[in-house]
């Protein structure tokens, strides 16, 4: 037993380490992505539940590694989260962000407003924030066209700082969502001191809105309140006509999700904003 017990230690020993190890690995190769340019922007669209017009996309972060093929942020998002890096990814993310923006304007696509999405440690330092700020300056397009997506927790850890980071933002023009609202311990109090323009609602609620709980009347009551304090709202992860039909009778203006589109290299976004062709 004493033997089979130092066996046992010696086993979980060697895969914490290798779990430390292939952390450090991730960090070290995605340093090198970012200087490679091996990171992808996918775009969703925002979809008018009304007219099913595209109204905005979501970019979503992808890692081309080569020779392992497309890397899902969540296999990688959470280890950057551990460090700085996470504040680089934001930035290569959102100076991408604004270069597509523009590049939609010059093609002739008019305005596509893009949600980037920033963790909570970028809300730690105010001069990571004012990098944001100068960075989408320099690009030279109105801060209106970005929509920052934040979660609950970005307001945990030092609320002050972040809700005045929010604020700056918020005063340079840029858009604030909350992202996966009702999944976290919402605090509503915190709510009402946040300059929020739009609350995307959890997936989480939409997949069970034709479940027969108590889902559907979640999400209604997620929607009188956004609509009574004139907040934009946006349903995530709607994946059959039913949801969306649900969402549109309950007056939630914006949807995103499957049943429109999985997130798209820009390559095949794009045709999505051409006028459909004539038969
Ligand atoms: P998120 O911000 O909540 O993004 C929505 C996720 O839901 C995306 O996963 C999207 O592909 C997925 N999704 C969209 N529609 C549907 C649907 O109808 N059904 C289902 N089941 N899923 C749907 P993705 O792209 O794998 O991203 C996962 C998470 O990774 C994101 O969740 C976000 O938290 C994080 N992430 C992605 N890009 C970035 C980034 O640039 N920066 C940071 N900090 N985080 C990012
Ligand atoms: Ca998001
Ligand atoms: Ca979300
Ligand atoms: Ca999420």
């Amino acid at each position: 037993a004493k033997g089979r017990g130092r066996n046992t230690f010696h086993f979980f020993d060697q895969a914490m380490n290798n779990r430390a190890l292939r952390r450090l690995d991730i960090a070290v190769a995605l340093r090198h992505a970012i200087a490679q340019d091996q990171l992808e922007l996918y775009y969703q669209p925002k979809v008018d539940t009304r007219s099913g017009a595209i109204v905005g996309a979501e970019a979503l972060v992808r890692w081309r590694r080569p020779g392992e093929g497309i890397i899902p942020p969540g296999d990688f998002i959470p280890q950057a989260e551990e460090s700085d890096l996470i504040v680089a990814v934001g930035e290569w993310v959102m100076r991408r962000a604004c270069a597509q923006v523009l590049s939609w304007r010059q093609q002739g696509f008019g305005d596509i407003p893009v949600a980037v999405n920033l963790s909570p440690r970028h809300f730690q330092r105010e001069r990571d924030i004012d990098r944001i700020i100068a960075l989408v300056e320099e690009a030279g397009i109105p801060p209106s066209l970005i929509e920052i997506e934040v979660t609950e927790s970005t307001v945990m850890r030092d609320p002050d700082l972040a809700i005045a980071l929010l604020w700056r933002l918020r005063d340079h023009g840029f858009g604030i969502a909350i992202d996966d609202f009702g999944s976290g311990y919402s605090n509503l109090s915190y709510l009402r001191r946040l300059p929020i323009r739009t609350l995307k609602i959890d997936r989480a609620f939409v997949a069970d809105i034709d479940q027969g709980k108590d889902g559907a009347e979640i999400v209604r009551a997620i929607i009188a309140m956004a609509n009574a304090l004139g907040l934009g709202l946006v349903a995530e992860g709607v994946e059959t006509e039913a949801q969306l039909r649900f969402l549109r009778d309950a007056d939630c203006a914006v949807a995103q999700g499957y049943y429109f589109s999985r997130p798209l290299p820009v390559a095949e976004f794009e045709p999505l904003l051409r006028p459909s062709e004539p038969p």
